[in-house]
Parts: structure tokens; sequence; C-alpha cells
């Protein structure tokens, strides 16, 4: 892909200017989007939101609170570049607005403050992040949590935060990184060498999910290499707009993965295997470290993506006794199933697992509502798009539901909670590795 810089928008690199020029306004992806959905507000849809840019970006409109608000309100989910026939590439120009509204400090003193906190300082050192996860680990397991929950004392103090309080993951018993040896072997002949990220939330919050995807791999005879010293990818931190922040991730991931011998990079989150692809991108004024970066991103494969291209068979069947066999259905991530348009895979290993009944689940691509940090900062519209999600849960009465990406499993768990409906929700890689077990 071109990229160059949209008038206006210097130093953000986007596709150029025929992604604009592209769009035909035929208004086709409008139902495809949760927001215009919600609201049925134009500026708030895909096409809408497009012409906002263009506006901002010629300088016939000012990058107003409105216009940044407007970008912020976009779930960055991309399904409508899914169901864009002219191919604009929708996702490149919010980041890019986002981004350019970050670097003007356009946003409200609060957000940035914010942003700054968790994005540039707390995921950008995974010690510090790791440290945090200690003391929410302590405030989970202490019984303190359930405590301010419980007596109210939560919602008095703040009701938004007894809003959000479910919402946080769950920290895991130990974190991956800290007990990953660098070199894992293959049980049996070695087919493959591939790489593993350990990531950030899913390190500290679903290291067992590490721990499962690696168990796959080693079974179906993979090497795993386990870059130590890991940071956080750099994905969030691109996602709204902090690009200083993200590069500088990328930079530290680009540097680990960057040796030779792997085969593949092998993810387990849609949001960091989207955006690892989409390193190539990110160094234009760093020419050595922009051919390391096409590296790394053309070795990139999400778990799903990797085990269906290279015949992974689950060899146990799950026994369902005489009842009848579980129901298994599934979610694509957006970042996943959009942005990456891994759709069938995924569908073909799960569907492969015997004994189980499968499910499509209606409307299985349309957001969850988590995106990142969005079910945090826009709480209101993503409980009403996960609301939708559990509908549609509901509707075929699952067993199982998986799904490939950490911030849609804890939105999901939320909306299933908050539902009362019973249906064990799993990672793609847990759902595969029970399905090898003897
Ligand atoms: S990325 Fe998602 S929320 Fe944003 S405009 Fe496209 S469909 Fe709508
Ligand atoms: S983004 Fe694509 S689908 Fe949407 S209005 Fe423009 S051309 Fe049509």
């Amino acid at each position: 892909m071109t990229t160059t810089s949209v008038k206006g928008f210097a130093g953000v690199d986007v596709p150029n200017d025929d992604v604009i020029t592209n769009c035909m306004h035929c208004g086709l992806c409008l139902p495809t989007c949760p927001t215009y959905v919600l609201t049925g507000l134009e500026r708030s849809s895909p096409r809408g939101r497009i012409r906002l840019i263009k506006s901002v970006a010629s300088g016939d409109l000012p990058m107003s609170e409105l216009f940044v608000e407007e970008m912020n309100f976009c779930l960055d989910c991309q399904a409508c570049e899914t169901a864009c026939p002219a191919g604009v590439r929708y996702g490149s120009l919010v980041e890019a607005a986002r981004a350019q509204a970050f670097a003007q400090e356009r946003e409200s003193r609060a957000t940035r403050l914010l942003k700054r906190f968790f994005l540039g300082t707390v995921f950008s050192s995974h010690r510090r992040l790791k440290g945090l996860a200690t003391l929410l680990k302590v405030y989970q397991r202490s019984g303190m949590a359930w405590f301010l929950r419980r007596t109210g004392i939560l919602a008095a103090i703040s009701p938004k935060l007894a809003r959000l309080d479910p919402l946080t993951p769950q920290i895991s018993d130990s974190f991956s990184s800290d007990v990953l040896p660098e070199v894992l072997s293959p049980y049996g002949e070695r087919r493959y060498r591939v790489g593993f990220l350990t990531g950030c939330i899913m390190d500290v919050a679903f290291g067992n999910v590490n721990m499962d995807t690696i168990e796959v791999l080693r079974r179906h005879g993979c090497e795993v290499i386990v870059p130590q010293s890991q940071s956080c990818c750099g994905s969030l931190a691109a996602h709204y707009g902090d690009m200083t922040s993200a590069r500088r991730m990328a930079a530290g991931a680009v540097d680990l993965f960057k040796r030779d011998g792997l085969d593949w990079i092998v993810m387990n989150s849609a949001g960091c295997g989207a955006f690892f692809k989409e390193y190539g991108h990110l160094f234009a004024d760093d020419p050595e470290r922009a051919s390391a970066a096409e590296l790394v991103a053309a070795r990139t494969k999400d778990l799903t993506e990797f085990l269906a291209s290279t015949g992974f068979r689950p060899r146990h069947a799950r026994p369902s006794g005489n009842k009848r066999p579980p129901r298994v259905t599934y979610h694509d991530a957006c970042h996943l199933a959009h942005t990456q348009k891994v759709v069938q895979e995924p569908r073909r290993l799960v569907q492969s697992v015997p004994g189980y009944e499968y499910v499509e689940l209606p409307e299985a691509s349309w957001c969850c509502g988590s995106a990142g940090i969005y079910n945090i900062v826009e709480h209101e519209a993503a409980m009403q798009i996960l609301e939708r999600k559990v509908d549609n849960i509901a509707s075929i009465a699952p067993d199982v539901l998986v799904t490939g990406n950490p911030g849609c499993m804890v939105q999901i768990r939320h909306g299933l909670e908050r539902r009362g409906l019973n249906v064990r929700l799993l990672h793609t890689a847990t759902f595969l590795r029970e399905a090898c077990d003897p």
C-alpha cells in the first residue's frame, strides 16, 4: 500500500487521497455500522465521518471538539471496510484523525491525562504494567473488591467506577512471561519454529490462554520461541492516537521478533495481530527499521490462520455421554474478521472438533462494544452494543462460545453475567487445547 500524508494530517501516514475520493457515498456501509444504527445520525456513520475527515483535512472545517468526539465515538471496528465495495480504508483514516487530534491536544484535559497515563506510561513499560496488575490482583483476591461491591460503598464513592468495575479483567494467578522460558520444544518432531508474543493484557490477565496457545503449538510440532523482556505491541496506543508511544513500543517488538530462523510469529490476540501486520507502514522515516518491520509483519499470523493453513487436527473427541452434544458457536473479533480478514479459519477449526454441534451465531461479526478501551470511555454506547450481542447469543442458547480476543472475552463475559446466561466462554486456543487433551 502506498502511503502519503493527507493534506492537513501532516506527519501521519495514511493511504493516499484515493481512499477518500474512492468513497462513492453509496451508503452500503451504513447498516453495518453499530454507531450509525444506534444513533441514526449521518455524522456517526462511516460515510459521514469520511466527509468530516475530508473537510478537516482540506481546511474547510476546523478540528473542533465535536469532530474529535465523533472520531472517538467510532469503535474502529472496521465493519464498514468489509462492507465497502470501493475498498475504502476507513480504519487508517479514523486512526490518522485520532492521531492528529492527540498530537494537537484537541481532546479534553481529562481524556489526555487518562490516555497519557495508561497508554504512554503503564502500557509502555511491562514492569509498570505488572506492578499495577499485582496491585489489582491484591484488590481482587483480598476480598476488598467483593466487600466494596456488596456493601454498595464503591457505588457510593463513584457510581461511574461501580459501573466500570465488572469490566476490569481478572488478573491471572501468575503472569505467563514470568514462567515461560525462551525456548519450548515441540512434542515429537519439529515441523516449525514460531515466535510467540506474550502481550500485555494477555500476559497479566489471560496467562492461561497463553499457556494453552503454546501447548497447542507444541502438540502441532512447533518449537516455540518466547523472546524475553517483551512489552505491549503498541496497538492500544495507536488505536487511540498516541503514535509516539505506539511507534516506541512497536520498535521494541520489531527488534525482538526480527531474529533469524522464525518461520512464523503466531498471535492469539486479534488486536495485536492486526497491528503487527501493519508494522511495515509505521517506520517510513526509519528505513533501517522499516525493512525489519516489514519482515515481522509478513511473518505474522493469527493462531487460527496458522493452524488451519498447516493442517491442525484435534486428536480427541470430547465425550458427550448420552446427552445431546454440546452446542458451540463462534464470535468474530473485529480485528480478526474485518481488519485481518480471518473469518473461515477459526470456524473450520471449531467445527473440526468432534462431539459438538456447531451453530452459527447471528450477526457473529457485529462488534461486541469492547473495542480497546471503548467500553470505558464510551460506556453507555458500549453497553447498548453489547445488549445486541447478548440478544443474539441468547437466541441460539449455546453451551460454549468461542472467540479470539481478550477484549471481547471481558466484554461478553460481562454481558452474559448481566443477563444470567450460563454459557462457557472460551478463547479459541483453550477450546482447541481441550480438544487435544487425552
Ligand atoms: S469503524 Fe465501525 S463504528 Fe466506526 S464507522 Fe466503521 S462500522 Fe462504524
Ligand atoms: S465508505 Fe464505501 S460503502 Fe461507505 S459510503 Fe463510502 S464507498 Fe460506500
